[in-house]
């Protein structure tokens, strides 16, 4: 099988077909699931990828089952042209593009939860939200049948959460994870930093500035949380478009909160900018 251009599938039944017939054909294939509206973090998993197996698949699908009632499925940008031309220039293979009404038909009833993972940060302010994640990405392996799939620790929960999913229901996948790319002032790669205005884009830095505060208070010997969490916290309530969800510093792989840090913690935030919900995290370390 080889591939000469790149192939955009829209269809369920079309893309296992492909993914079968990749596999008798004794090729690799990895995977890198998104949203859409790509930016260079995305394409950081897509020159990865690239490097780890024979086919490259990447889907672009904007998953209603994972947002909230009040959330911006609606409004969550979406730009498949300029998706298409990013996807082509990281040599991606096939492009899976399904339809929310093939991919959720009437009668959907199956939905996949990863219990105790789901009971901190953004599982708390957004509830049901990894049960949309954890459905699709099952859904979404299912069809595309990844040798290895890739993920961001931008999304450092939901990483976890499908790590777990894997483990526990024996898929037979690999998960790799990849960095946080920044843009040149810090602010963490989004497709929702498109939301920003001037002022707003000016204010999201405080984000990474509070974590940047955090990870030298830990270097400089700080080892309680609360101190910690307190300098950041002023930083962000210094910023009038800022208003925090949460703060926390916890434990890398069950995320419960830590009260002094030993060698190693995940520090993660999640803060409004105007109407905007941010995420950002950076692992303090020891090692
Ligand atoms: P999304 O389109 O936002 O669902 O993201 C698709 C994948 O890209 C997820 O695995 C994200 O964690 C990853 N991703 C998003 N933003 C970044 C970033 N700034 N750096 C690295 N990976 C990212």
């Amino acid at each position: 099988m080889t591939i000469d251009y790149m192939k955009l599938i829209t269809n369920i039944n079309e893309m296992r077909q492909f993914s079968s017939d990749a596999k008798k054909a004794g090729k690799s294939i990895v995977f890198v699931p998104t949203m859409g509206c790509l930016h260079e973090g995305h394409a950081s998993l897509l020159k990865k990828g690239r490097k780890l197996g024979d086919i490259l698949v990447m889907s672009i699908f904007v998953n209603p089952i994972q947002f909230g009632p009040k959330e911006d499925y609606a409004l969550y940008p979406r730009d498949l042209k300029k998706d298409l031309a990013l996807a082509e220039v990281n040599k991606v293979d096939v492009v899976f593009n399904p339809l929310a009404e093939e991919m959720y038909p009437d009668n959907f009833q199956t939905a996949i939860e990863v219990e105790k993972l789901n009971n901190y940060l953004c599982g708390i302010s957004r509830p049901g939200h990894f049960k949309g994640v954890a459905t699709v990405v099952a859904k979404l392996f299912n069809i595309v049948k990844p040798d290895i799939a890739l993920f961001g620790e931008k999304d450092y929960q939901q990483l976890l959460i499908i790590k777990k999913m894997v483990q526990d229901l024996n898929m037979d996948v690999t998960v790799v994870s990849m960095p946080i790319i920044r843009e040149a002032d810090g602010l963490a790669m989004s497709s929702r930093n498109n939301y920003l205005n001037k002022d707003e884009r000016r204010a999201a830095l405080c984000l990474y500035t509070a974590l940047l505060k955090g990870k030298d208070m830990f270097h400089n010997g700080v080892t309680d949380a609360q101190a910690i969490l307190q300098k950041m916290r002023n930083i962000i309530e210094a910023e009038p478009l800022a208003e925090v969800d949460y703060i926390k510093i916890c434990n890398v792989n069950t995320l419960d909160d830590l009260e002094r840090i030993a060698d190693k913690a995940l520090l993660a935030l999640a803060v409004k900018i105007g109407r905007t919900r941010l995420i950002d995290n950076i692992i303090l370390s020891n090692e």
